[in-house]
């Protein structure tokens, strides 16, 4: 049996027959990069490559002197005998499976990916593929996301009620991402202003200048102490729940944008008020079907329930198997 076309080193998944790896956790020569999550873009290797969507991202998260190679989607390019494609995984701005093909064998590496409309990426495109390397963050059938509309109008109709109130509407999320994802889908007029957190508004930035329409947006930072937020939706980090950073806010009602919202009891072991089922991974129906949609005989399983989706599949009489990677342990997407 031929060796594996990429494996797990020390350094990260390594394809060494075109000698680069994709998303490596420590320094390398040649990095091919999925998305600019923390988990799968990390500073310091010699050179990167990845979609050109996502350059201004990718540029903030591996610092302006990075030697960056932007890509388009499925140009193909040549590593020693290796051809290389990227193609849109619909995760984050500028997200992408990464098509490895060497004699005649084919892999996909697909990072984090969802098959969930989103207007500031590019759609999910299937590749077609004999060894499929699939993320697990949300492998379990409880997994299920409602529609992105349902849970946008449920979250104006909560922002417009707290307004009412004069109480100000803090929404929790990921920064890169699903923050914007977040801004897109709201449906407009909006009750009040936008306001960001710090962390926020420069990834938003990057977005707007790739050409994402977003609605106008203020920096908290750049209001006046005095500012009054009642009838403001304020979008910052988790980390920034219970921060001192919060006691400019009164009244504030808290709420949480995350696919971990599923879970009953995770809203309110977290003390918020609200949690919103909203996720940029895929779902459980969505995983299996995008598995079927690679026509792969051979599943890889990265992130989380690597374990449990390596056993369903396998009940099912896939070849599957768990691959160990340091992704997933960021903590900031999902
Ligand atoms: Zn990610
Ligand atoms: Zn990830």
């Amino acid at each position: 049996m031929a060796a594996p076309l990429i494996q797990p080193t020390r350094h990260g998944l390594y394809c060494a027959a075109g000698d680069f790896h994709i998303d490596p956790w420590r320094p390398v020569p040649r990095a091919l990069i999925t998305h600019a999550h923390a988990d799968h873009a990390r500073p310091g290797s010699e050179a990167y490559w990845s979609l050109r969507d996502g350059l201004g991202l990718m540029r903030r998260r591996l610092g302006g002197r990075a030697c960056l190679n932007t890509v388009d989607e499925g140009e193909r390019l040549q590593f020693g005998p290796v051809s290389v494609s990227f193609h849109p995984a619909g995760h984050v701005l500028g997200s992408a499976q990464i098509r490895v093909e060497h004699e005649g064998a084919v892999w996909v590496a697909s990072g984090d990916y969802k098959r969930d409309p989103d207007p500031t990426c590019a759609p999910f495109e299937p590749v077609a593929c004999d060894t499929f390397i699939t993320e697990a963050t949300f492998a379990l059938p409880v997994y299920r996301w409602p529609a992105v509309e349902t849970v946008a109008a449920d979250i104006h109709q909560w922002w417009h009620n707290n307004a009412a109130n004069g109480r100000t509407t803090v929404l929790f999320s990921y920064a890169l991402g699903k923050a914007q994802r977040l801004m897109a889908a709201l449906p407009a007029p909006h009750p009040g202003p936008i306001y960001l957190h710090g962390a926020v508004a420069p990834l938003t930035q990057d977005y707007r200048d790739a050409g994402i329409e977003l609605p106008p947006t203020h920096r908290v930072s750049e209001a006046p102490g005095d500012e009054d937020y009642g009838r403001a939706l304020v979008i910052a980090p988790p980390s920034a729940a219970g921060s001192t950073w919060m006691r400019r806010f009164r009244q504030p009602a808290l709420g949480f944008a995350s696919g971990w919202m599923r879970i009953r009891g995770n809203r309110r072991r977290r003390g918020y008020d609200r949690g919103f089922v909203i996720s940029d991974h895929v779902d459980w129906p969505g995983l299996l079907q995008t598995i079927e949609d690679t026509g792969a005989r051979e599943i890889l399983t990265t992130h989380g329930r690597a374990d449990e989706l390596v056993r369903y599949l396998g009940e099912r009489g896939l070849d599957a198997r768990p691959l160990a990677t340091l992704y997933g342990d960021a903590g900031e997407d999902d």
